[in-house]
Formats: structure tokens, sequence, C-alpha cells
């Protein structure tokens, strides 16, 4: 059973293996039972549910309470050859019609539903005839009050269920459950005995760091200038951070968005769309952001404030790495954050109980904050999880940076705050360490004091962050009020009494998320074209870990395409001559020679065509350099003997005075690809018998621009000539005119 569930996996997705958990998960569900699955966000849970709805007979209703998402959803399945719909508030009766009518002609596989529409008589007696093979419920743990987003409506699906004339598999699915929502997705959901598959909340792909006194603003600016064309959503506190880390980057000319309540909801809606749209790389939000955000090539999230708890700091990481690459969460700390999460839950709730636990979940992230050993673990361990195992992904695992000591910087400031006898604010200390004239410091005669002017050496600022470093590793206390006041503590004592040093690590140099090559660049704003012309989302297209695998593993043969992870058929059928038309041009332009080799197991060798049915491939899409799997063996000779046809085929049809425009719309290959053919008919050396027509491919004006540029860089390598020419000039054109007048065509 689970070899057919891999074959789709393959077939309609692309991926060669089944990530940790889905295959026992999907197991269970195509033996019939009942199921439900705990996994962290970004493990794979949709493809739990949709695989089995490929290889069950009839519809899986999924349910899903984010209308918002539904639409995307719905899209990237659609995307990989599925017949897939939704239905809720957003559409009209017509369109629910449709669907509707679909739905009892057994013409769809999957249909997502919001939980509202579970209440309507109407819409039950509508579909209780139907083939329903499985309920999935995603985002089960709305069913519970003990969950965080606990949804009335979602009450409504075990009745839903009950009415239906046959009873269908239910498997629910979430990435957070205490025992008890879990007991109550059981049975709020009515399962039937389910096998309960727990899969841990880990996210090893996510690199944790908590950063404590650093100048946070200098920080960002130097993280974004490393890392500005990465996707990446930097969390504040409040609005008005929001707005001025917002301000900056701008600014600095950055590609920005921002997301906070104060906006008007046609603004946010804007924003959230042109960073999921990938039109910009950063957003800059409060804690607002992020619920239905699907985006799964978020490389960083950056918290400028710490969060108020760990729960909240949890999800808003998780929204990094979904599509299981390398990302970063970064936790900028300084005291004031602490105030600032004070206040917010002064004036937030006046229920003293809701207050005292508020309070204790703050102390808990402080706890985090300051923690010296493994990071993830403290977050694990919080969740319940039992691990001990080191990580090594994490700022408190990887201790990098030279490690200097400032035992004597900060027996002046400790020994600063005692001469001056009574509680002070932060800055009048500095006033005193650093010699100032201000008036009050004098009538206080704070400037008798020993420890005046000290530290004259330091800048306001740098004191400032110093004296906040020494809070955040509390070797000194700040103490609430109308005023904060720094005070010492049983830490400063020892300090002062020299019996403990203060080493601190010297901040390391920012360095880049991932570093992506040009090609990768360049597949990236195809897919944003390409996207953008569809009117989807540009990860629904492919997900960045594809197009990464791409710019490293250069498949340039349609058979080659389908052997990168996420390449499904339908999706390698649709877009693989745009992105080999890249990829060859990218390896001609660099003179790079490719030796493939296949890598899925049982790689698909067959197409399957818009109509439905598998249509054996036997011509590449192109051939262009000296391309061929390493394991000579695997190549077949009917395979070798295809490919020789290919380019014969496109020959004999320039000897029948077909266009080279003609040719690639008769034989429906790129024009890249007939170009291809025939330099590599001039490579066999046979004599050249025809002529080349290529009125389709350039003019004599581009001919002439093109022949320009050569004369100053050459005719080697199309990249410099395509350089000097204006932008609308393509490489298939100057591939053209090279062809022309730089080969012994007649
Ligand atoms: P969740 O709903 O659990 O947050 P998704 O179902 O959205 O996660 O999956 C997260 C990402 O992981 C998606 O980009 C998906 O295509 C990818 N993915 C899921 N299963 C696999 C797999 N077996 N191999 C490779 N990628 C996978």
């Amino acid at each position: 059973m689970i070899n057919k569930a891999l074959e789709v996996l393959n077939k309609y997705y692309g991926y060669s293996s089944f990530r940790k958990g889905q295959d026992k998960i999907i197991e269970e569900i195509l033996r019939g039972n009942d199921t439900v699955a705990i996994m962290p966000t970004g493990g794979g849970k949709s493809i739990c549910y949709q695989v089995p709805a490929l290889l069950l007979e009839g519809v899986t209703l999924v349910i899903s309470p984010l209308i918002s998402l539904m639409k995307d959803q719905v899209d990237s399945i659609r995307e990989l050859g599925v017949e897939a719909a939704y239905i809720n508030s957003s559409l009209s009766n017509n369109d629910i019609a449709a669907i509707l009518e679909k739905l009892e002609r057994g013409q769809l596989k999957i249909v997502y539903i919001a939980p509202e529409r579970l209440e309507s008589n109407s819409f039950i007696s509508l579909i209780r005839d139907i083939n329903i093979s499985q309920v999935a419920i995603d985002e089960a743990h709305c069913v519970s009050q003990w969950g965080h987003d606990f949804r009335t409506s979602y009450r409504n699906v075990k009745g839903f269920i009950k009415s239906l004339n046959k009873r269908p598999i239910v498997t629910a699915f979430t990435a957070t459950a205490t025992e008890e929502v879990r007991e109550d997705i059981v049975s709020l959901l009515n399962l039937s005995r389910p096998k309960v598959f727990i899969q841990g909340f880990d996210r090893e792909n996510l690199k944790i760091q908590v950063i404590k006194g650093l100048s946070k603003k200098e920080f960002l600016l130097n993280y974004i200038k490393e890392n500005s064309e990465l996707s990446g959503i930097i969390y504040t506190a409040t609005r008005n951070e929001t707005d001025k880390v917002y301000e900056a980057l701008t600014a600095r000319g950055y590609s920005v968005g921002r997301y906070h309540a104060g906006l008007s909801e046609s603004e946010r809606t804007e924003n959230q769309e042109a960073f999921v749209y990938d039109r910009v790389n950063i957003m800059v939000a409060t804690n607002a952001f992020g619920m239905g955000i699907d985006k799964p090539n978020i490389r960083y999230v950056i918290h400028y404030n710490m969060p108020k708890n760990i729960e909240s700091y949890y999800q808003e990481i998780g929204r990094a790495g979904r599509d299981g690459e390398k990302s970063e969460c970064i936790l900028l700390f300084s005291p004031s954050d602490v105030h600032t999460q004070k206040y917010i839950i002064d004036v937030g709730t006046n229920n003293p109980e809701r207050k005292i636990n508020e309070y204790k979940k703050l102390k808990q992230i402080m706890d985090f904050v300051h923690c010296n050993s493994c990071l993830r673990n403290y977050i694990l361990n919080y969740f319940g999880e039992e691990t001990s195992r080191e990580c090594d992904n994490c700022s408190s695992c990887n201790l990098e940076g030279e490690l200097i000591d400032k035992t004597i910087d900060a027996q002046k400031v400790l020994s600063c705050v005692y001469r001056m006898n009574r509680p002070y604010g932060v800055n009048m200390i500095i006033d005193v360490l650093r010699g100032s004239q201000n008036k009050k410091l004098k009538d206080l005669r704070l400037d008798e004091l020993s420890t005046y002017g000290i530290m004259k050496d330091y800048s306001k600022e740098g004191l400032k962050e110093f004296i906040n470093t020494l809070i955040a590793h509390s070797f000194l206390d700040s103490v609430e009020g109308e005023y904060p006041v720094i005070k010492l503590n049983q830490k400063s004592v020892e300090v002062l009494k020299g019996r403990e040093k203060v080493i601190f690590k010297e901040p390391k140099k920012v360095e880049k998320v991932v570093i992506n090559n040009d090609l990768f660049e360049s597949l990236r704003n195809l897919r944003r074209e390409l996207a953008a012309k569809e009117g989807v989302p540009p990860y629904i297209i492919f997900g960045d870990s594809s197009l990464k695998e791409m710019s490293v593993r250069y498949p340039s043969t349609l058979e080659q395409f389908l052997d990168i992870s996420g390449v499904g058929e339908v999706k390698a059928n649709k877009y693989a001559s745009y992105f080999i038309e890249a990829i060859v041009a990218h390896l001609e332009e660099n003179g790079i020679q490719v030796t493939w080799t296949f890598k899925k197991e049982g790689k698909a060798t067959s197409i399957l065509k818009a109509d439905g049915n598998m249509e054996e491939h036997k011509e590449p899409i192109t051939k262009t350099h000296e391309s061929k799997t390493s394991d000579e063996n695997s190549t077949s000779d009917s395979e070798k003997k295809s490919k020789e046809k290919s380019y014969e085929v496109t020959i004999s049809m320039i000897r029948d005075k077909k266009s080279l425009g003609q040719i690639s719309v008769e034989r429906e290959i790129a024009l890249t690809t007939v170009l291809t053919h025939v330099t590599e008919f001039l490579t066999t050396g046979s004599p050249v018998d025809f002529s080349v027509d290529f009125t389709d491919v350039f003019d004599e004006k581009t001919e002439s621009l093109v022949m320009e540029a050569i004369k100053e860089v050459g005719a080697n390598k199309l990249k410099p000539i395509k350089e000097k020419l204006p932008d609308y000039i393509t490489y298939d054109q100057i591939k053209g005119v090279v062809l022309k007048n730089y080969s012994n065509l007649v």
C-alpha cells in the first residue's frame, strides 16, 4: 500500500521519499482507520491527507479554519494536476452550485471547506449522498476551548459526520496539542478509536539565536545588508517600533513591507500579499502578522524585541523555513524589552489571575533568554518533550566569537552604583561615569564621587549598551517603577569583590543565512514572472529547495528535470522548458559541463498530459552540452536513439524550409532547444546541406546591435554580450546571431 503512496508522492509532488512519520500516518489512513497526527509546522501535514485522498475512491473534504489560505492551498494542489476546489463565504452561490455539481459527478478529489458551512442543513442534504472517502480536519486544536484558537464552528464537525450516509475515514491534524486538547480532539470530533501520532516539536532546520547587549539597530542593518535578497520577518513589540524599523530600512532602499493593527485593512492585505508574492522581501510587523501565512521560503525571523511568552515566540519563529531549508531565528534582547512587556500586561488585563499567569510566562521567556545551556532543549522541555542532547544549532551550543574579559569596566560601573548611595536611573549613572556637567548631578554633589568621570572613554550610547549588557547577564538589576532604577545584586557583590569575572563574547560578524548562486537568482526571477502570469504566489510554482537543487545540478532534459525534488509530472510538463532554457543559457555562458547522476528512485519516464492520460515521454526537451549520466549503462539504447532523433528531426524540418519559430511551435519545444539542435548538428562535423531561416528569431536591427556588442567583447561567451545590450534582447536572439555569423552555416 505504501508503495502506491510513494508512487503518488513521486508522480504528483516530485518527492522521492516520505518525511519522518508521514508514511506511518498515511498507511494508517489507507487502512481505513481514523487518525490523529500532531506534527510541527512545516512537518508536512498536508501530504498526509492529500496522498490518501488521491488513492482512496471518492472525495476528501478538508475542514480548514483559514479562509484566507484556502485559495492558495487549492491553487497549489491544482498546480500538481489534482482536481480540487474550495467552498467558503468568499464564493458566490453560483460558484458554490457549480462546485456541488462537480462533486456530484465525482469530478473532484479534494475540497476545502470552512467549518461554518457545516452548520447549513441545505449543504448537508446536498452532500450526504456523495461518496466521501475522508474528512480531514486541519488545525484540529480549534475544536477545543483549551487550545489557543477555539472556534465554535468546529463543534459542528461531529454532527456533520454523523449525518452522512456513509461514515468516511476521519483524520485530524494539528501542530500544537496539549494532553487536554488531544482528548478533546478525539471526543469532540467523535473519532473512532484513532491511532495518535505525535511527531514532536523540534524544527531541526531552524537555528535559534539569542543576542544580548548589542546595538539592535546596528545589528539589524548589518544583517539585512548581508541578507537583503532573502525573505524574512522582523517582529517588534509595538506598532511604533514597527514603524521606526520600517522607516529605517525603507530609507536605506530595501524592499520592505509593514503590518500592524494600526494600518487600514486594505493596507494590511496589500502588504501581506506583496510579501507572499515575493514582491517585497522583508516584512516588519507586530505579532498581528503571521496567522494564515503559508509562505514556505521565509529564511529568517528576527525578534527585534523579546516576545511575551515562549508560546508566541515558538509560533512566530515557526514561520521560518517551512520548506525544511536552513533558516535563522534571532532574538535581540535588551532589558527595556522586559519593561515593554510588563507594561503591555499591566494595561492589557484587569483580571488578576490572568495577570499572574502572564507574568509567570514572561518570567519563563526571560529565563530562556538568559539560559546558558541548549536553547532548543529549553523550548522542547517547556513543551513537555524530554530531550537532553545538545542541538549544536543554537547560540548556546555554538558559542562563537572571541571571549573578552570586561571585569574591570564592570567593576567601575558597579562601584559607581554603590557609591551613588541611592538608586538612580541608567542615564544619571552614565552621566556620573562620563563626568557630565549636568546641573542636577552637581546639585546632588555626585561630581565629588571617586567614580566621577572614570569612563570618559565610552560614548554615551556605548556605555548604555554596556550597562544593559550587564543587566541582561544579571550582573545588575533593573527595578521597575514609574522610573526604572538600577540596583546591585548578589552577583554584583561577587564581581566587586573580585570573586566573579565578567566575560562577554565579542559580537560575531553577521553572515549570510544561505549563499545562493547567480543561477538561483535568475531562476527565482523566472519563477516570479511565471507566478505573476498565473496570479499565484511564486512558491506554488516551485519551492526554494527545488530551485536550489536546479541551480547546482543543472537539469537540461525533461527527464533530468523530473529528477529534481519537488518536480512532479504535471509541473514538469508545464514549466520545464522555461527553466531548462535559463539553465542551459547559464551553462553556455559559463562554459559549464555537466555529468548527470539520477537520484530519484523509479524516476518518472512518463508525462501526464493535461487530459489525464499517461503518455510515454520519449523526447528530451533539450540537449545542449555534454550531459550524460555518470552511469552510462542507465542510458538505454532507445533513449540514446531518441536523443539523436530529436535534433535530426529539427534539421530535417529545416531542410523542409521551415523557420526556427515554426519548428518550435510544431514540435512544442523551446526555441532555445531548436537553436541547440542546430549547434548539435554542427558539432557532428557533417556537411551543412541546408540554410537556416532566422527571420522569426531576430530582425536586422537586433542583429546589428548584437554584432556591435560582439565587436567589443568577442563571441565566445554570451553573458558579456548580453550585458552590453538592452534588456529586451534575449539570449536566444544572441545565440541566433552568433550561429548565423560565426558558424559554418550558409
Ligand atoms: P505543515 O502543514 O505541516 O506546516 P506542509 O504540508 O505545508 O506543512 O509542508 C511543508 C513543506 O514541506 C511544503 O513545502 C511541502 O511541499 C514540503 N514537504 C512535505 N512533505 C515532503 C516530503 N516528503 N519531501 C519533501 N518535501 C516535503
